[in-house]
C-alpha cells in the first residue's frame, strides 16, 4: 500500500495531523506502537491525571465544604479500585473516540513500531510501506535522574503514579513542576503525606513568580510540604518502602526521607528510539530533539516532525496545533502556529494558567509594562463557591496598552485564560477586554476587572 502521508505516533500531535491531512484530501496512515491510540496524553498523561484530579477534588469538596452548605450526612469513603476503574473507563472512551475519528476520516491505523529505513519508506514489522511524506510525532518519555532507580511500583514516574497499588501513607515527589504538583495534589487529597523536593528555590519554574509564591502557600495549606533548594542524591526501594536522600544546596547538608512511594517528575525528554534517525542522518538539537525548520521539515527532504519530539513546550495543545499546521503545509496551505500565545495550565485546585510574557521575562527584555491585578476575593461567584483564593494578573504594554501576558491562579483558570489568548491573537489592548460586557456573576468578571486595573482601576477592588 502506498500513501501520501504516514504519521508515526498517534498522540495529540500525530492523530490531529493525520485527521487534518485526510480532511484536506491526502491518503493517510498513522502508525502506533501502543495497543491503543491517543499517545501519552490519552493513555498515561493529560486525561487519566485529570480524571483522578476530578475525583479527588469532589472528595475534597465533600470533606471541606458540603457541611457549610447544609449538605450533611456520611462523608464519602475512597474506593481506590473503583476510582482506578473510573479512570480506565475515561481513557477507554477517549482512545476509542480516536479510533472512531480515524474510521470517519479514512485514516488507516497501522499497528506496530515504525522505523524509517529511507525517505519515503516506513517499516512496520515485516511490511515496508511507501509514502510521499512522513511526519514523526513520536512524543516523549520521563527523564531519568542519576541515583534514582525507577521500578514503576514503589519508585515511579507519572505512569506508575497513575496506578499505584494502594494509596501511599507517605509520598515523596521529586520535582515541583506541573506533573509533580498535579499528582502530588491527587494523593494529598486522598490523605497521603506529600513532600515535594525541588532543586530550585521556587516551584513551577518559568511561571510568574508571584503566582508561584501564592500557589506554594495554598498547596501548603492543603497539607503538602516543600523542601526547596534540595538536590536529590538517590532514591532506592525495597518491595514496599523507599528512601530518598538529598543535599540542601545552601549548606551541602545531607538529609533522608522515608516514603511508601516516590514520584520522579523532573521533566520529560523526546522519545525517538527505534526510528533509525541516526542512520537516516536526521539532525538533532543538543537536547535530543529532532531539529526542524519553521515548516516542521527535518534535515531530510520529505521527513517532518512535531510535538514533544521537537523543540518548544511539551504540551498536548502545542502538539495538536503543530499537527494541524504541518498537515496544512503538506496540503499546500500556509500552516502556522503562534508560539507567543500558547497557554499553560496546572489542573490543581485552584488552577494555575498563564500565557505570554511574565514580569520576569519583560524585565529581562527591558520592556516597560503595567500590571492589572484583581483578587478573586472581590468576585461574588468565587466567594459563594469557596473559590476566592488567587488572582488574575494582566500584563500590558505601558504605552500602547497591548496585552503582553496574563497569569491566573484561581477557579477554572485554565478556561478563563482563553479569552485573554483570543484577545492576544487579535492584538487587543487591555482596554478592549475592559470594555467588553462580562456576564454576572461569573469568574470571568475577574478577568475584566484585571483589565480595568490596567487602566483607571477595577471596580470591586
Ligand atoms: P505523545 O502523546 O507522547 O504520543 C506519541 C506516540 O507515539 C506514543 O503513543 C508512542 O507509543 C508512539 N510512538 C513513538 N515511537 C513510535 C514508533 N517508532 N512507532 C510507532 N509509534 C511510536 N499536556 C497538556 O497540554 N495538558 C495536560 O494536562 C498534560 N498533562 C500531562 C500529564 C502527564 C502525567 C504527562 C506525562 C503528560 C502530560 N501532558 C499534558 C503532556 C502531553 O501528554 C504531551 O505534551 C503530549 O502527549 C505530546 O503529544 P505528542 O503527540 O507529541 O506525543
Amino acid at each position: 500500500m502506498s500513501y501520501d502521508l504516514i504519521v508515526i505516533g498517534s498522540g495529540p500531535g500525530g492523530y490531529v495531523c493525520a485527521i487534518r491531512a485526510a480532511q484536506l484530501g491526502l491518503k493517510v496512515a498513522c502508525v502506533e506502537g501502543r495497543e491503543t491510540l491517543g499517545g501519552t496524553c490519552l493513555n498515561v498523561g493529560c486525561i487519566p491525571s485529570k480524571a483522578l484530579l476530578h475525583a479527588t477534588h469532589q472528595l475534597h469538596e465533600a470533606a471541606h465544604n458540603f457541611d457549610t452548605m447544609g449538605l450533611t450526612g456520611a462523608k464519602p469513603k475512597v474506593d481506590w479500585k473503583k476510582m482506578q476503574s473510573y479512570k480506565s473507563d475515561v481513557i477507554g472512551q477517549n482512545t476509542k473516540g480516536i479510533e472512531f475519528l480515524f474510521k470517519k476520516n479514512k485514516v488507516d491505523w497501522i499497528k506496530g513500531w515504525a522505523s524509517i529505513p529511507a525517505p519515503g519508506k516506513v517499516q512496520v514489522g515485516d511490511t515496508l510501506h511507501e509514502t510521499k511524506k512522513i511526519v514523526i510525532a513520536s512524543g516523549s518519555e520521563s527523564s531519568p535522574l542519576p541515583g534514582v532507580e525507577v521500578d514503576e511500583k514503589v519508585i515511579v514516574t507519572s505512569t506508575g503514579a497513575l496506578e499505584l497499588g494502594k494509596i501511599p501513607k507517605k509520598l515523596v515527589v521529586i520535582g515541583a513542576g506541573v506533573i509533580g504538583l498535579e499528582m502530588g495534589s491527587v494523593y494529598a487529597r486522598l490523605g497521603s503525606e506529600v513532600t515535594v523536593v525541588e532543586y530550585l528555590d521556587r516551584i513551577i519554574p518559568g511561571n510568574d513568580g508571584e503566582v508561584a509564591k501564592t500557589f506554594q502557600k495554598l498547596l501548603t495549606k492543603q497539607g503538602m510540604t516543600f523542601v526547596l533548594g534540595a538536590a536529590v542524591q538517590s532514591a532506592s526501594a525495597t518491595k514496599t518502602k523507599a528512601t530518598v536522600t538529598y543535599k540542601l544546596r545552601k549548606d551541602d547538608s545531607e538529609h533522608k526521607l522515608e516514603a511508601d512511594a516516590v514520584l520522579l517528575s523532573t521533566g520529560r525528554r523526546p522519545f525517538t528510539d527505534g526510528l533509525g534517525l541516526n542512520d537516516l542522518g536526521v539532525e538533532m538539537t543538543k537536547r535530543g530533539q529532532i531539529a526542524t525548520d519553521s515548516h516542521y521539515k527535518t534535515s531530510i527532504d520529505g521527513v517532518y516532525a512535531i510535538g514533544d519530539a521537537i523543540e518548544g513546550p511539551m504540551l498536548a495543545h502545542k502538539a495538536e496545533d503543530e499537527g494541524m499546521a504541518v498537515a496544512e503545509v503538506l496540503a499546500g496551505q500556509a500552516g502556522h502556529v503562534n508560539y507567543g500565545v500558547i497557554p499553560g495550565v496546572i489542573y490543581t485546585w485552584p488552577e494555575v494558567a498563564s500565557v505570554g510574557e511574565t514580569e520576569e521575562t519583560l524585565k529581562e527584555q527591558g520592556r516597560s509594562y503595567k500590571v492589572g491585578k484583581f483578587n478573586f476575593m472581590g468576585n461574588g461567584r468565587a466567594k459563594a463557591n469557596f473559590a476566592a483564593d488567587g488572582f488574575v494578573k494582566i500584563l500590558a504594554d505601558k504605552d500602547s496598552d497591548r496585552i503582553l501576558g496574563a497569569h491566573i491562579i484561581g477557579p477554572y483558570a485554565g478556561d478563563l485564560i482563553h479569552e485573554i489568548c483570543v484577545a492576544m491573537e487579535f492584538g487587543a489592548a487591555a482596554e478592549d477586554l475592559a470594555r467588553t460586557c462580562h456576564a454576572h456573576p461569573t469568574y470571568s468578571e475577574a478577568v475584566r476587572e484585571a483589565a480595568l486595573a490596567c487602566g483607571d482601576g477595577a471596580i470591586h477592588a
